[in-house]
């Protein structure tokens, strides 16, 4: 009876083993999904050979020459490819790496002896989304992505299903108090913008923004249950952008400036680290 349940494939490009972890916190529900699948190669079993599959997973970004090479295979081996989390969806942290050339990153960490095995994986130019080199089916967002979005997905694929798409931004879902963002005026929402560092103390129940620290919710879309903001931590953008926005981190420069005062955009320190942190690798407007 096992060789009829649908087969599923974990691939791992350039990323940290979080979106995996986020995976086997079914916990409970693991035994359910199992149930349902079969693994294949995946990194729970350590079954090295690809073969033909209904669902594949890519965790990571594709940062490198093994990554390209990996994606391209899972493609032509799947029924189905998922993009499990940030990295492979919109470059995510490894992304980042994109602000500098690859040959000044890799002088930067190995100094003058930068390994040149063949056998090693050779560094791409830069980082590059898994939709830009092959055909994604479904993207998981998320950095991680929650449990219950990996499951829900997983269960649409094998119940032939769509997943609704989220279409609003994370306000709605953040249980913060919004007064004085919502009102409208002729002032200045804040003073300037801050740091979480320099306030003496955070108000955990009302919205950053009108605290005057730097929160990504209102430009990235609804979705992982205001997961840092229910911890006291505003939001930094890990789901991406609010669908049909085609860059994230834009439209934060662009809302942040209407809610300070002219020239405090000056003080917003690492603006690009916080507005293009998920996104860089994606984001049309970032490339030379
Ligand atoms: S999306 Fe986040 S958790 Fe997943 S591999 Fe990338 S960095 Fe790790
Ligand atoms: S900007 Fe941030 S803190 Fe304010 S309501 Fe939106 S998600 Fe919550
Ligand atoms: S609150 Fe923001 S940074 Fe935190 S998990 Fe949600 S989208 Fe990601």
């Amino acid at each position: 009876m096992s060789e009829q349940k649908p087969t599923v494939a974990i691939g791992l490009l350039s990323g940290c083993f979080g979106c995996l972890m986020s995976f086997l916190d079914l916990a409970d529900d693991l035994a359910e999904v199992f149930n349902l699948i079969e693994f294949r190669r995946c990194p729970f079993n350590d079954v090295r050979e690809l073969e033909h599959v209904t669902v594949g997973m890519l965790e990571g970004a594709l940062s490198t020459d093994h990554d390209m090479k990996l994606a391209k295979e899972m493609r032509e081996k799947c029924d189905v490819l998922v993009s499990l989390g940030t990295c492979p969806s919109y470059g995510g942290i490894p992304g980042m790496r994109n602000f500098q050339d690859s040959k000044t990153i890799c002088e930067d960490v190995y100094g003058r002896r930068v390994p040149d095995d063949e056998e090693l994986p050779q560094l791409l130019p830069a980082v590059v989304t898994l939709a830009s080199v092959v055909k994604v089916d479904y993207f998981i967002r998320g950095c991680p992505p929650t449990t219950e979005k990996i499951k829900e997905t997983l269960v649409a694929i094998l119940e032939g299903k769509k997943v609704p798409e989220k279409t609003r931004n994370l306000c709605v879902e953040c249980p913060r108090t919004k007064e004085s963002i919502l009102t409208p005026r002729r002032g200045f929402l804040t003073q300037g913008v801050r740091s979480v560092m320099e306030l003496d103390e955070i108000d955990p129940t009302r919205c950053f923004l009108e605290q005057g620290v730097v929160c990504m919710g209102l430009v990235t879309v609804e979705g992982c249950n205001a997961r840092c903001l229910g911890d006291n931590m505003p939001c930094r953008g890990c789901m991406g952008p609010v669908p049909g926005v085609p860059s994230q981190g834009n439209k934060l420069i662009d809302a942040v400036a209407t809610l300070i005062p002219s020239g405090a955009l000056m003080f917003f320190e690492d603006s690009v680290g916080i507005a293009f942190r998920y996104t860089h690798a994606a984001d049309e407007s970032m490339r030379k």
